[in-house]
């Protein structure tokens, strides 16, 4: 039965958060460096605030400094999907260019987007393809959101296909939208991070005030059955990410991932950051088998998990 394999896709891995945990307590280590107790709590599996989270993700950021870290990231990213076997693998990949380069001053975007391309030609030649998001940071706002365009539109790499927000869901995206909307006609599709640490409502103003096409993670949406029905009329593709919602939404309850899918809104799986709280594909994809998801719910993930993933238009 083919439901037995999980998806060939990871549909939302952010380059920063897929660091290798051991790596990054050895160069911590070597760097005279305390681990963050917040990221101690997330590799235990514990349950922490979104604020901690953004702590201990700013830390693993600072130590990518260079090219050949860029590339191995991107290893790690591979080595957590399902192993070879038949059908294309492929990774959606979030980066946040502005804030390695600029805010972080950690490399130069030329030993950034060198890293990455050498890493992305490398899964390609393994069959892996791989598409690039840029991420803004929601709560940074707006003069943030032009400044990241600034730094990545005059020269994109082939491979960035789109523009999404995420951290903290504080400045409303009626007030994205002009960003989004410049985004969109340097030709990237548009994703969102929302209904994550924000309200569900945010899913519904993503969509409608900013355009985009795709949700990040939405589990807030979940009970709100007019934003279920806006996704599903809407073909919205949501990005579930299972262990990472567990960690980071403390009153998340039972995951909503059934309800999703019941209300005919096309998830699939995704890994997040894990390098920060650790899991894989195939991980993730036994917990979203502990759900109870039948076995032709269990195919939809899968299914979509294809068809919308924007790293196969790559290798189409
Ligand atoms: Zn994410």
């Amino acid at each position: 039965m083919p439901t037995k394999l999980p998806p060939r896709i990871d549909r939302h891995a952010h380059l920063e958060g897929s660091l290798d945990p051991a790596w990054i307590r050895l160069q911590a280590a070597k760097a005279g460096k305390q681990v963050p107790a917040t990221l101690e709590a997330l590799w235990r599996r514990e349950v922490i605030n979104f604020e901690g989270f953004i702590e201990a993700f700013f830390f693993v950021c600072g130590f990518i400094r260079s090219a050949e870290v860029a590339k191995e990231t991107i290893r790690a990213c591979v080595s957590r999907l399902a192993p070879p076997g038949e059908g294309t693998r492929g990774i959606d990949l979030w980066v946040s260019p502005h804030f390695l380069v600029k805010q972080g001053a950690f490399l130069s975007l030329d030993e950034l987007w060198r890293g990455m391309d050498e890493g992305i030609q490398e899964a390609r030649e393994q069959g892996v393809y791989i598409a690039v998001i840029i991420d803004a940071v929601n709560h940074f706002g707006i003069k943030h959101g032009k400044e990241v365009l600034d730094l990545v539109l005059p020269e994109k790499p082939s491979w960035v296909v789109g523009f999404s927000t995420g951290g903290l869901e504080r400045v409303p995206f009626r007030e994205w939208a002009p960003v989004f909307d410049r985004a969109r006609q340097a030709g990237l599709r548009l994703a969102a991070h929302a209904g994550e640490n924000g309200p569900g409502s945010n899913v519904r103003e993503a969509i409608l005030e900013a355009g985009v096409e795709r949700i990040v993670h939405g589990v807030r949406a979940a009970k709100d059955p007019a934003i279920l029905e806006l996704l599903a009329e809407r073909h919205i593709a949501l990005d579930s990410c299972i262990s990472s919602n567990r960690a980071l939404v403390p009153d998340l309850g039972p995951h909503p991932l059934p309800s999703l899918l019941r209300a005919g809104v096309r998830c699939a799986l995704g890994t997040d950051d894990p390098g920060v709280i650790p899991c894989d594909i195939p991980w993730e994809w036994q917990q979203a088998k502990g759900l109870g998801l039948s076995e032709i719910e269990l195919e939809a993930l899968r299914t979509h998990a294809v068809e919308d993933a924007w790293c196969m238009a790559l290798g189409a």
